[in-house]
């Protein structure tokens, strides 16, 4: 087995770990065996065929009795005055928590979407809700602007991405519902709300994390920069050198992450500076990445060797080279994810995260738990939004994952606890198990939030089951 042309980056490690899953569990040698074809969806009242909806890894699914994507915004407000249907939003569907699924409407905003109005002397955009990141991320740079910082993929919808507060990486740098400037919210009643740090501010701190329940978010003004480029820098370290030195990397870099690989005793670092474009060195390329055989073998070899799972992944890990990439901001913010997990995230307060990191490292290993997904790790700017898992105190992200096609239950449940133990708050869309107490226990300003919910949508139009046991609502 040859490892030492791994090229390795937070890209390819998820992707080769992704692909070694496949390999485990036979779906990257085998076909599945022929299903006789069955009818998909249902016929609803009016007639219409009406397709099922699963979201991105395949843990959350419904069978709406409706799909309704508006042409325009007019029809998206007629609609909400001319109906008393129950509806859930869907943006991207890459929340990993029970947020979209509903049995009545199914909202989509995919035609609300792209760039409305720029504005080059504020450094403003204002967006269509259904924006994908990626369109975003691109109609920007062609203004000469980017957007200050991005979750680690472009994907999401922005309206979906701000419903729980999705973040990158920066001591300074708040999650992107902290850049959104002005939103503009469609009522259950059909009603337009403007809300802004100075119009109708309640709601706007309730709606930097709205989770889809207050209304539909049909605009956005977001805070932008001059367009920058990026160079992303990572390298391997062990874990110990990684969880002491982790403090200073984050203070020396705008972005600084970790990954570390649980059963082992390794970690990826991973740094990311502007950069001016003439830093780029002529003769840089894109590095190749394809790690898929080594990882396919090493995942095929603990299956039959699952005693020497730790040597393998050690010495897989010790192999592997640095590397360094250049590109747009957009470009090196938004990694491709084409294998699919489940995800916990929790935020812990930012002085204890290495701790808890370290805590999660140690468990896995003791109760021999067969994990090989790498654990991210990332540092964020406190905030003012209420609902925010970053409200009025600098966080550390612990994002921990499982192939989407193996089981997550074992490993999620005995690691949860750990980030209760250190005071953290979950990710709203990840998996967790917390229900309105154990919320409004962590957020301060979660009563505040059910006043505005209630206010905006009374008769509880955009609920469904989850949402109703977050805010225990009978
Ligand atoms: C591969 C992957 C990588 C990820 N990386 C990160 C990361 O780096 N950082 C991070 O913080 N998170 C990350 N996430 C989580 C993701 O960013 C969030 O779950 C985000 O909320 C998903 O956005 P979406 O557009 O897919 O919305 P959905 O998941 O479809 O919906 C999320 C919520 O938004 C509501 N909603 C959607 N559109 C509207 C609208 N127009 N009006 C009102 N409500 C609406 C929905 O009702 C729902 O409540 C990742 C997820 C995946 C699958």
């Amino acid at each position: 087995m040859n490892f030492d042309r791994i090229p390795l980056s937070r890209r390819n490690l998820l992707k080769a770990a992704g692909l070694s899953a496949l390999a485990t569990t036979g779906v990257a040698c085998s076909q599945k065996p022929s299903q006789p074809d069955e009818p998909l969806g249902i016929i609803n009242d009016q007639g219409e065929h009406v397709l099922p909806w699963s979201n991105w890894s395949g843990n959350q699914s419904c069978q709406p009795n409706r799909r309704w994507v508006p042409r325009n915004e007019e029809e998206l407000i007629q609609g909400l005055r001319n109906s008393q249907h129950n509806i859930r939003m869907v943006g991207a569907g890459h929340s990993f928590s029970a947020l979209v699924p509903t049995d009545q409407t199914l909202l989509s905003l995919a035609r609300l979407r792209g760039v409305e109005q720029i504005d080059h002397d504020n450094h403003q955009v204002t967006v269509w809700g259904g924006t994908r990141l990626s369109t975003l991320g691109q109609a920007l740079w062609q203004h000469n602007m980017s957007l200050i910082n991005m979750s680690d993929i472009d994907s999401q919808s922005y309206s979906g991405a701000i419903a729980t507060s999705t973040h990158g990486t920066g001591k300074h740098l708040g999650s992107m519902s902290t850049h959104a400037q002005q939103l503009r919210i469609i009522s259950a009643q059909g009603e337009i709300i403007e809300c802004s740090q100075s119009h109708h501010k309640d709601i706007f701190q309730a709606a930097g994390n709205h989770l889809g329940a207050l209304g539909v978010i049909s605009q956005a003004t977001i805070r932008t920069e001059p367009a920058y480029y990026l160079r992303e820098h990572s390298w391997m370290m062990s874990e110990e050198e990684g969880l002491a030195r982790a403090e200073e990397l984050r203070d020396a870099h705008r972005h600084y992450e970790m990954f570390a690989l649980p059963n082992s005793k390794y970690m990826l670092g991973i740094t990311i500076d502007k950069i001016d474009a003439s830093d780029i060195p002529a003769d840089y390329q894109e590095p190749a990445g394809d790690a898929y055989e080594a990882f396919r073998m090493m995942s095929n070899m603990i299956d039959y060797m699952p005693f020497a799972r730790s040597w393998l992944v050690n010495y897989g890990a010790s192999t592997v080279k640095p590397e360094t990439r250049y590109g747009q901001s957009n470009d090196i913010f938004g990694n491709v994810r084409d294998i699919r997990f489940n995800e916990m995230e929790y935020v812990v307060p930012a002085d204890v995260g290495p701790a808890c990191l370290r805590e999660i490292l140690d468990t896995i290993k003791k109760q021999r738990l067969p994990i090989i997904f790498p654990i991210e790790a990332r540092y964020v700017q406190a905030d003012d939004i209420w609902l925010s898992p970053f409200y009025q105190r600098d966080g550390f992200a612990i994002s921990c994952h499982n192939f989407h096609d193996k089981d997550y239950k074992r490993y999620f449940a005995a690691i949860e606890p750990i980030f209760w133990k250190y005071d953290g708050r979950p990710h709203w869309g990840k998996i967790h198990s917390l229900k309105a107490n154990e919320m409004a226990a962590r957020y301060d300003r979660f009563s505040d939030f059910k006043r505005v919910r209630n206010e905006l949508d009374p008769h509880g139009r955009f609920l469904n089951e989850h949402l109703k046991v977050l805010f225990g609502i009978a």
